[in-house]
């Protein structure tokens, strides 16, 4: 039996949800597809994700917000330091007059609230993979693959690839990825210190790369998110963390006090790749299946919601109007309105591990300088600021509170 629908969503994880739930009060047929066998299984958090205040703000025009409030820590402000020399920015949710900058939440946690904000709506949920897709005039016609091993048929006007990272989807509709070397992996683990953090985050730059510290659930207590060299975080993620604790202490300094315990350590390596063209017939990508980028700003789920919000608008635009979904004037729009956002951020995840990685004294010293600099100088900071909140520019109808 084939089953039509009006919107195909391959991946069910925070971005393809996300999506998912936007649409449901658009009176479109949308199927949301995984593979994975139950992604609201109680499986611990992958990694914390820093969210912007314009990602809160799209996640509160969801109404998927009030279920992460008990879950979720406000970072009230970020120390931007560097290892051995003066010079500090704060960047503090007060300069900018908005409550906070944004907040923690587990990856795991905030696609769970997603999925169960989805059992009310009208989304159909396959657990099946993406497997094949044939054009065939004005629809696709995509192959599922079942757990049971009987492959499903299903026609959709439109296809989103929201399958991650190395997009098998975008892989089968043929498009062009590029990719960026990355000589690191990030060694994450859990951190509890003898200072309060009060909401703070800290980034910091040593040897060349960076750390950051963010605030989590307990008074205490940090996720760690340190760069090294791939062979280095592999070492350190094997050594005992009695061992490690004092080599992090020696990098990190006593902004964030003591630190008394150090668990949970493992080594992600890094990756970045993107779609020349986030486009296809009928199809188009989102989240890290169309720009998977290095995690030193924070950007990628951000980025991901972004482009949410933008398919969300331009559907709701299509279906006032009676539109095609998949049309080729929808998806040259979707390319062209996320573009810019796209470049600047793969731009700025290059140049910012570059910037820092010389450690000789003039270039460290003038780095030091400019942080200086930077925290002395108001306007740039706030405009800087309210760029990496995702308030800069024109905010989307999801981001006002006004959905659909
Ligand atoms: C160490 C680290 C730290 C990070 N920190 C931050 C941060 O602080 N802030 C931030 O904004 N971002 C951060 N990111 C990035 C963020 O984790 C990702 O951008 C985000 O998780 C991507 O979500 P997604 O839904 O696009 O993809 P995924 O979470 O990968 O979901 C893809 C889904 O697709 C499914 N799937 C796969 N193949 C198929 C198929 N063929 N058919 C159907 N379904 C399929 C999978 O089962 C999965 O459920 C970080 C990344 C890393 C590595």
């Amino acid at each position: 039996m084939t089953t039509d629908c009006d919107v195909l969503i391959a991946g069910a994880g925070p971005a393809g949800a996300a999506l998912a739930l936007a649409l449901s009060p658009l009176a479109l047929r949308v199927c949301l597809a995984d593979a994975a066998p139950d992604p609201t299984a109680d499986t611990p958090d992958r990694r914390a994700l820093a969210l912007a205040l314009g990602s809160q703000r799209i996640l509160a025009g969801l109404d998927a917000w009030p279920a992460l409030v008990p879950l979720a820590t406000p970072i009230s402000a970020i120390a931007v330091t560097q290892r051995g020399w003066p010079g500090v920015t704060r960047l503090d949710a007060r300069t900018v007059r908005e409550p906070a900058l944004g907040y923690v939440v587990g990856d795991r946690a905030l696609q769970r609230a997603l999925l169960a904000r989805l059992t009310d709506c009208p989304v159909q949920r396959l657990p099946a993979a993406v497997g094949a897709i044939t054009p065939d005039g004005e629809r696709l016609e995509v192959t599922l693959a079942t757990a049971n091993g009987s492959p499903q048929r299903l026609t959709t006007r439109l296809l989103v690839a929201a399958d991650g990272s190395g997009s098998a989807v975008c892989r089968l509709a043929g498009l062009a990825t590029q990719q960026r070397e990355l000589p690191d992996s990030v060694l994450l683990a859990h951190l509890h210190t003898d200072r309060p953090h009060h909401g703070v985050a800290h980034e910091r730059f040593a040897d060349g790369r960076a750390l950051a510290l963010l605030p989590a659930p307990g008074a205490c207590d940090y996720t760690l998110v340190w760069t090294l060299p791939h062979a280095r975080a592999a070492d350190l993620a094997a050594l005992p963390p009695s061992i490690v604790a004092p080599m992090l202490q020696d990098v990190l300094g006593w902004r964030a006090g003591r630190v008394r315990r150090l668990d949970q350590m493992r080594c992600v390596p890094l990756r970045e790749q993107w779609l020349t063209q986030a486009t296809g017939t009928r199809l188009l990508a989102i989240g890290n299946a169309a720009n998977t980028l290095h995690p030193i700003a924070a950007q990628g789920f951000n980025s991901g919601l972004r482009d949410v919000a933008t398919v969300a608008e331009l559907l709701a635009g299509a279906r006032r109007a009676d539109d095609d979904p998949g049309s080729d004037t929808l998806l040259a729009a979707y390319q062209r309105r996320r573009e810019a956002d796209w470049r600047r951020l793969r731009l700025a995840t290059g140049w910012l591990p570059r910037l820092f990685e010389n450690p000789a004294p003039p270039q460290a010293a003038a780095r030091s300088l400019a942080l200086a600099a930077l925290d002395l100088c108001g306007p740039l900071k706030r405009h800087l600021m309210r760029r990496a909140m995702g308030l800069h520019g024109p905010q989307s109808p999801l981001q006002r509170g006004r959905w659909p």
